[in-house]
C-alpha cells in the first residue's frame, strides 16, 4: 500500500476490491506458500460447496484430485520463483466429489517489503466450454467422415468450409477451395441455379433433393443431389450456406437401366402382340373352312354308324378351337386398342335366356334362374353375350364334381347387376387379385381343366369399356360368385 496515501483512500480502495472479489463470476482463492487457504470468495462456495468457514485454514489439496497433486508442487515453485501462471487447464474436486474442469490464473502475493508470501488464484469454471469444444470436436468428426459432400459458403457464394467427401467428389483439396467462388463447381451453363438458391437461402428457405450437375476439377460432370440450408449467426441473422451434395451418379445409371430394360420388354411384348396377331388371323380362315367342310360332311354321312359319330366329335373339337381363336383374337384386339363396341338396346334375360338353352342340353349341371326389376340395357349385346357365356362356362368347367349354377339377374335404378354363383373347386385368396390378369390360371393341376387364362380379362376389359365393374367372392372347395354390374347407359358410347 502506498504510504503517502491517506488512510482513508486506503480503507476505501481496499473495500472496493473486496467487493470485486466478493461479486466476481470466478472463484477467487488465496493461500500461503505452504498451501494453507487464506481467503475463499462467493464464487468459490458456489463452484466448489465449501462454505468460507470450511475452507479458509485447510490445505489446499481440498479441492485437489488425489491424483494431481503434484501440480501444486509446480506451481508453488512457479510461484516461490515470483512467475504468474495462466490459463492453466486442470480439473479440480468440488465438496460432493464432482470434478470441475478450470482454467487457473495464478500470481504470486506479495507483502510490504516486496516478499512473495503466498498466492492468489482464480479459478475459471470451463465445463461449458469444453462441452462445446466437444460438440464442436464431434460435429467435426461426422462432416469429415460423411460420405456426401458438405460445404458452406458466404451469401456472395465464397467457399467457407470444403470436407474431405468435397474433396474426393470434385477433386479439389480443401485449401484449394476454401475462398473460392462456388462457380468453381458449377457448369457455365447451371450458373443461373446459384441465383435461384441463393435467392432462396436469403429468404430463410431450404433447398431440398436439387437434383442438378456439377462438374469437377477433371472436368467431368456428376450428377448430384442438392440440400442448401440457411447458417444464422447468435443473432439469428443468415450469413451463409450449408450444402449437403449427394453424387447420384449411381441412381441415375440404374434408372437408365431400368429404362432400357422396359424399352426392351417393351418391344418383346409389342412383337408377342404381333406374332399372336398374326397367327390367330392365319388360324381363323383354314379353321372355318375346316368347320364348313365338316358340316357339309356329317350331311353327306348316314344317319347311324361310327362315321357319324367321329364327325360330330370333329365337330365339337373345332368348335373348342374355334373359340380359342376368338380369344386371342380378342386379346389382339384389346392389346392395339382396336375392340370395336356397337351399342344397342337389348334384355339382358332374353341373353342368360339363351345362354343357358345352349348349357342345359350340354352339361348335367342344375341350372336355376332368378331376375327381378327392368333388365333392358344399352350396351354390346355380342359382347355382353361374350361375358355371360364365358362366367357361366367357367361356372361349368370348375365345377367338375357337379353342383348347381345359380344366376341372378336385378335391376337396379340406373344398373343391372348380374351374378352366377357355382358349387365348385373355388379359389385361393392369394390369387383373386390376380385372376383378372391375362393368361393368369389358378387351376390345380390336379384337375386338368384346358383354358388359355385370358377369358376373364377380356371380360373384365369389355365390362370396364361400359363403364362397369366386375369382382369375385369365392371359397376354396366350396364355390364361387362372380359378379359384373352394367350401367343402363353404357357411357363409353
Ligand atoms: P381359363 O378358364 O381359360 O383358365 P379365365 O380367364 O376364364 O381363363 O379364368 C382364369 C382363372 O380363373 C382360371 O384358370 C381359374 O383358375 C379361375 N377361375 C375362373 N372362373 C372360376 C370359377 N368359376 N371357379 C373357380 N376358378 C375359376
Amino acid at each position: 500500500m502506498n504510504e503517502s496515501m491517506p488512510l482513508w483512500v486506503a480503507e476505501e480502495r481496499q473495500a472496493l476490491l473486496a467487493a470485486i472479489v466478493d461479486y466476481s463470476e470466478d472463484a477467487i482463492i488465496s493461500k500461503t506458500l505452504d498451501g494453507t487457504i487464506t481467503s475463499w470468495n462467493l464464487a468459490a462456495t458456489v463452484l466448489f460447496g465449501y462454505h468460507e468457514s470450511e475452507a479458509v485454514g485447510q490445505h489446499i489439496s481440498l479441492i485437489i484430485p488425489a491424483d494431481r497433486l503434484h501440480e501444486e508442487n509446480f506451481i508453488i515453485s512457479e510461484i516461490s520463483n515470483g512467475r504468474r501462471i495462466q490459463h492453466f487447464q486442470t480439473i479440480r474436486k468440488a465438496k460432493s466429489g464432482q470434478e470441475i474442469p478450470l482454467s487457473l490464473a495464478i500470481s504470486p502475493i506479495k507483502n510490504s517489503q516486496g516478499i512473495i508470501i503466498g498466492a492468489s488464484k482464480i479459478a475459471r469454471d470451463i465445463s461449458r466450454q469444453k462441452e462445446a469444444a466437444e460438440k464442436q470436436g464431434m460435429l467435426a468428426a461426422i462432416v469429415n467422415n460423411s460420405d456426401d459432400a458438405i460445404v458452406s459458403k458466404t451469401l456472395d457464394g465464397i467457399i467457407t468450409s470444403w470436407n474431405n467427401a468435397a474433396a474426393r467428389m470434385f477433386g479439389y483439396t480443401e485449401t484449394e477451395a476454401i475462398g473460392r467462388h462456388i462457380s468453381l463447381i458449377i457448369p457455365h451453363e447451371r450458373l443461373a441455379e446459384e441465383d435461384y438458391i441463393i435467392g432462396e437461402i436469403k429468404k430463410g428457405h431450404s433447398v431440398s433433393h436439387f437434383e442438378t450437375i456439377r462438374v469437377t476439377k477433371n472436368g467431368d460432370f456428376i450428377p448430384i443431389s442438392l440440400t442448401v440450408s440457411p447458417i444464422l449467426n447468435e443473432s439469428k441473422t443468415i450469413i451463409g450456406a450449408s450444402k449437403i451434395a449427394r453424387d447420384i451418379s449411381e441412381k441415375v445409371a440404374a434408372h437408365k437401366e431400368l429404362e432400357h430394360l422396359y424399352q426392351q420388354v417393351k418391344t418383346l411384348s409389342d412383337r408377342k402382340d404381333e406374332f399372336i396377331a398374326m397367327t390367330t388371323h392365319e388360324l381363323k380362315t383354314p379353321v372355318t373352312s375346316l368347320k364348313g367342310f365338316l358340316q357339309l360332311l356329317q350331311i353327306h354321312t348316314g344317319a347311324d354308324g361310327k362315321g357319324r359319330l367321329f364327325v360330330e366329335r370333329s365337330i365339337r373339337q373345332v368348335e373348342k378351337l374355334a373359340m380359342l381363336i376368338n380369344d386371342l383374337v380378342d386379346f389382339s384386339k384389346l392389346q392395339a386398342g382396336k375392340l370395336g363396341m356397337h351399342f344397342e338396346s337389348f334384355d339382358i334375360k332374353v341373353l342368360v335366356e339363351d345362354c343357358l338353352e345352349l348349357y342345359a342340353t350340354n352339361s348335367s349341371h342344375p341350372f336355376r334362374f332368378n331376375y327381378s326389376g327392368s333388365l333392358e340395357v344399352q350396351a354390346d349385346r355380342l359382347r355382353i353375350e361374350q361375358v355371360i357365356d364365358n362366367l357361366v362356362s367357367n361356372a361349368v368347367k370348375y365345377s367338375p364334381q357337379g353342383g348347381s349354377i345359380d344366376i341372378t339377374v336385378e335391376g337396379k335404378t340406373d344398373a343391372v347387376e348380374v351374378k352366377i354363383k357355382d358349387e365348385g373347386i373355388g379359389i385361393d385368396d392369394a390369387v383373386k387379385g390376380k385372376l383378372f390378369s391375362q393368361f393368369f390360371r389358378a387351376v390345380d393341376p390336379g384337375y386338368s381343366i384346358p383354358g388359355l387364362g385370358m377369358g376373364l380379362y377380356i371380360t373384365k376389359e369389355i365390362i370396364e369399356r361400359h363403364g362397369g365393374s366386375i369382382s369375385v367372392e369365392s371359397i376354396l372347395g366350396k364355390g364361387s360368385v362372380f359378379s359384373f354390374v352394367l350401367p343402363r347407359q353404357s357411357c363409353n358410347q
